[in-house]
This record gives C-alpha cells, structure tokens and sequence, in this order.
C-alpha cells in the first residue's frame, strides 16, 4: 500500500502547463527520498518530477496540472508526469528495490485512473526519460517498463474494474459514448500528431494510441453486456422455479 509523506513542493515547474497524456519513468540516482526532496527545493538546480517512491512511501514535489521539469523535453514536460524511483544501490549498479517498483507500479495505476490513461502501454502513454533525452535514466527500470505497465494494469483492474460488480444500462451507454467520442477524436488524432511530431512520432507509437483505446473501450462494452445478459438470464431462471 502506498504510504503518503507531507508533500515537499518544488519550486521549479511551468504553472498550470501539464495536459497529463502520459508518464515518464526515472530512478533518482540516490538512495535516499530524502534527498530528492532536497534536490527539487533549490531553484538554483532547474530539476524537479511530480513524484518519487521508495519502498512503500511516495512523495509529491510538483501539481500534476504543473509541468515538472524531469524529462529534458518539452513535450515530455508539458504533457508527463514524472516518477522518480529511488535506488537500492549506488554506482555502478543503481538497483532498485521491488518494493519500490510494486509502489511505482501502484501509482502508475492511480494515475491512469484519474487521467483516463487505461490500459497503460509502453511508447503509448509510458515511457523511460531515455526516450526523451540521451541519459542512463532509468537505469535498470528501462527494460522493464512493458513488464510495470502489465503490473499497473493489473493493480487497476483489481482496484477499479472488478469492483463494479452491479453493471448498470447507464455503466453501458457511458462507456457506448466515449466510443463514439474516441472514434470522432481518431479521426483528427493522428493528422496532428505527425504534423507535431513528424515521421520520428511513430517512435512514441502515437499514430495508433486511439485505434488501441477504441478498441480497448469496446472490449471492455462487450465484458458489460455480456456480464448483464449473464444477470438477467440468472433472474430468469430463479423466476422459472
Ligand atoms: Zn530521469
């Protein structure tokens, strides 16, 4: 479970600049989340990220509405939240405890929640600050970001989805809605984003983000209906008897 410290505010951010399209994974270079709340109050070092973890504890030092200045990009910056990990081991290994990326994985899952990023997919709308910068970070956690993306997936589905266990017509016609309101976006999505990003976005897999999510979004109707005929043909044969 994800243990909360006060919040150590950075000075350094771009105010109110971050349409939240994604997260940016670091590890912090430091054993210590201690020492990452000190780094992030100097203006004086120009650095800063929204989160660190460090075994089960997470620490916010920049607003997700802010742009933290983590990834060495503009985009990644204006449009990322960043997530330090705190290393296990110093030079040369960097390590990073399995507790701290369980909790990693925990609030990635928090944050797809409230930034509609469901399912969280590596080059979609998760990526390593490698991806924006020529750097070592994120160290060890580079390769396995696919494998942090299944895991926060998992934890989002057992926290958000299989809760809902009353599957209602309203639960069917607002996820029918935000189909149809995918699938209009699409349409624009894809035309923006390589005039934006030009023929280097395919590296970012943007071009198929909305194809993916419609897609998702219908798998996820089709789980509803089904789950609610399942329902009423249960009702049906309690009344039979
Ligand atoms: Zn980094």
């Amino acid at each position: 479970m994800m243990e909360w410290l006060n919040p150590a505010w950075s000075p350094n951010f771009y105010s109110g600049q971050n349409d939240v399209k994604g997260i940016v994974i670091h590890h912090a270079a430091t054993t210590s989340i201690e020492a990452v709340a000190v780094t992030f109050s100097h203006a004086a070092r120009q650095a800063s990220a929204h989160y660190a973890v460090q075994n089960d504890m997470v620490q916010q030092y920049v607003h997700e509405y802010d742009g933290a200045w983590h990834a060495g990009d503009w985009w990644a910056n204006t449009h990322t939240i960043g997530i330090e990990n705190v290393n296990a081991t110093g030079e040369p290994d960097w390590l990073v405890d399995e507790r701290t990326v369980e909790t990693c994985c925990e609030l990635m899952a928090d944050i797809a929640y409230r930034h509609d990023l469901y399912p969280l997919k590596r080059n979609e709308n998760v990526w390593g600050h490698k991806d924006f910068q020529a750097t070592y970070c994120p160290g060890v956690l580079y390769d396995r970001l696919d494998w942090m993306c299944d895991r926060a997936n998992t934890i989002y589905y057992n926290t958000y989805v299989e809760k809902e266990d009353e599957v209602t017509n309203e639960d069917i016609e607002k996820i029918a809605q935000r189909c149809a309101e995918r699938v209009a976006e699409s349409a624009y999505w894809d035309v923006d984003k390589k005039a934006e990003w030009g023929a280097e976005g395919k590296g970012k897999g943007g071009y198929i983000r909305n194809s993916y999510n419609v897609m998702r979004l219908v798998h996820d109707l089709l789980i509803k209906v089904n789950a609610k005929v399942d329902a009423l043909a249960a009702k049906v044969d309690a009344l039979k008897k």
